[in-house]
């Protein structure tokens, strides 16, 4: 058992995140863009399941480690149900044992949905766990990629464990994948996660699958230079073989989001939220840019100055410098043998958070919109600058075009923010936009330039349906 040493190191922080996978990267479902599944290989021969005594360790180090009165217990995997309600309902028994008075434990768990029935809704809602739902969209966008081990789709099923959270009042929110099969339907994927799915607080990840050149001769088809057109897919499966498992490659996948992709998609969804639902439906991405915005704390680390305050511990107590990180460079030793709060606040840990922002391009330290973005989350620098320097983010067109385009309505829900008044008049402004919007149109002349500011004539653009032009 390792003990929290009395005199704690410097740099400790007060508070931490900490995702715990008991299954390690372990599923039921093969979803094709899983970077998870190939870190297996990092443990060969396990059995990929958290032993009892490793739990209670873990739930006690975590607790102590916090000197704050909240504490997140998060579970995520591979799937963590597979462990069973059994292992959840020790680690609420640990929870009870070790808790100091007056201290607020939350419970979480990401969770494909699939196996969750009665018995996990009424778990769920018993412990106010809150429950994070994966889910890609629409039933043919999530079955694009989002599949059983026997290639099976998996919507139906989904839903059915959605369904079962509802009728036990279970709070939920969603986490949509963004990939080459949604990225183009961003009403569709927004209006289907809040009206179908009832969603109240939406997060999207981009999927990026980086290839090495290296295994080019492997695998030529189904990769996309990161910069250059897209090649043809087929198979990919068969990169299932290689240890995938470090963050390499010049190339992507071509599931993999495209940068303006990304960016569109964001807008879309942006353009309707400001619209109709500011203030009822919560899109991380303009939660984050919002607090950036107002010079807040963004709460999330890809898009905060530096980040290493959210780590990931592995099923036999190996903890790593971030979900994003399980890689042997990243490991930063094993909970049985070093006291979480000395990994947490080593060195190692420190230099991860703060190369962040030590490493960010000139490119990216003069940009307009550094205070929203901050470059991104580092496994996803791997383009060059135009100048040259390495370390751009693969992303990086995309978050240009997303924080251009909020850039008017973010100033002007900040200074709501800072005159104590709701974002949420934002509203109004927008639909006062769309009706100058909608009389400059009606007025604009064929060949006068288009009042939306693309820049082309009106009648190439806006004004191509009206008047039979
Ligand atoms: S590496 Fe990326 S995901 Fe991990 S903590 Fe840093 S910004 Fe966040
Ligand atoms: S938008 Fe691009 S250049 Fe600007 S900070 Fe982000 S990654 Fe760097």
């Amino acid at each position: 058992m390792s003990t929290i040493p009395p005199i704690l190191p410097p740099g400790v922080p007060r508070a931490f995140h900490l995702l715990a996978k008991p299954t390690g990267a372990t599923c039921n479902l093969d979803c094709a863009y899983c970077f998870f599944l190939s870190k297996e290989m990092l443990y060969p021969g396990s059995r990929f399941r958290m032993a009892d005594e490793l739990l209670e360790e873990y739930i006690r180090q975590l607790i102590e480690g916090h000197r704050v009165p909240e504490v997140a217990v998060a579970w995520q995997g591979g799937e963590p149900t597979l462990m069973g309600i059994d292992f959840f309902e020790r680690s609420i028994a640990y929870v009870e044992k070790y808790r100091r008075p007056g201290m607020q434990v939350m419970y979480s768990i990401q969770t494909n949905g699939t196996l969750i029935d009665d018995a996990w809704a009424e778990f769920f809602k018993r412990h106010d766990f809150l429950v994070g739902i994966s889910i890609d969209g629409p039933q043919a966008l999530h079955d694009a990629y989002r599949v059983d081990k026997g290639g099976q789709p998996t919507f139906a099923k989904v839903m059915r464990g959605l369904q079962y959270l509802q009728a036990h009042g279970v709070e939920y929110n969603t986490l949509t994948t963004l990939h080459h099969a949604n990225a183009d339907h961003p009403a569709e994927v927004y209006r289907f996660l809040r009206d179908e799915c009832g969603s109240r607080f939406i997060q999207f990840i981009p999927i990026i699958e980086r290839v090495p050149a290296t295994a080019l001769d492997r695998a030529d088809t189904g990769v996309v230079a990161a910069e250059a057109g897209q090649v043809s897919a087929t198979h990919w499966s068969s990169w299932r073989d290689r240890p995938l498992y470090r963050q390499e490659g010049e190339f992507v996948t071509d599931r993999s989001l495209r940068p303006e992709q990304y960016g569109d998609f964001l807008n879309g969804v942006f353009d309707e939220w400001v619209r109709r639902d500011v203030g009822q439906i919560y899109v991380q991405m303009f939660d984050v840019a919002l607090a950036n915005w107002a010079g807040e704390p963004p709460g999330l680390c890809v898009h905060s100055k530096t980040c290493g305050l959210a780590l990931a511990i592995e099923h036999n107590g190996d903890l790593y410098a971030c979900d994003h990180f399980v890689e042997p460079d990243y490991r930063l030793g094993n909970i049985l043998e070093t006291p979480m709060i000395e990994l947490v606040a080593s060195p190692q840990q420190q230099k991860f958070g703060q190369d962040k922002f030590d490493t960010l391009p000139r490119f990216c330290r003069e940009c307009d919109v550094r205070f929203a973005c901050h470059g991104g989350c580092p496994k996803d620098r791997f383009l060059t600058t135009p100048d040259g320097e390495p370390g751009l983010n693969y992303l990086c067109a995309g978050f240009k075009r997303f924080f251009h385009h909020i850039d008017e309505p973010m100033r002007i829900m900040a200074g709501l923010l800072h005159r104590k008044r709701a974002p949420a008049e934002i509203m109004r402004w927008a639909q006062e936009q769309d009706r100058l919007q909608a009389a400059a149109f009606a007025s604009a002349g064929r060949n006068d330039p288009c009042p939306c500011g693309s820049g082309k004539k009106f009648k190439l653009c806006h004004g191509r349906y009206r008047d039979g032009m």
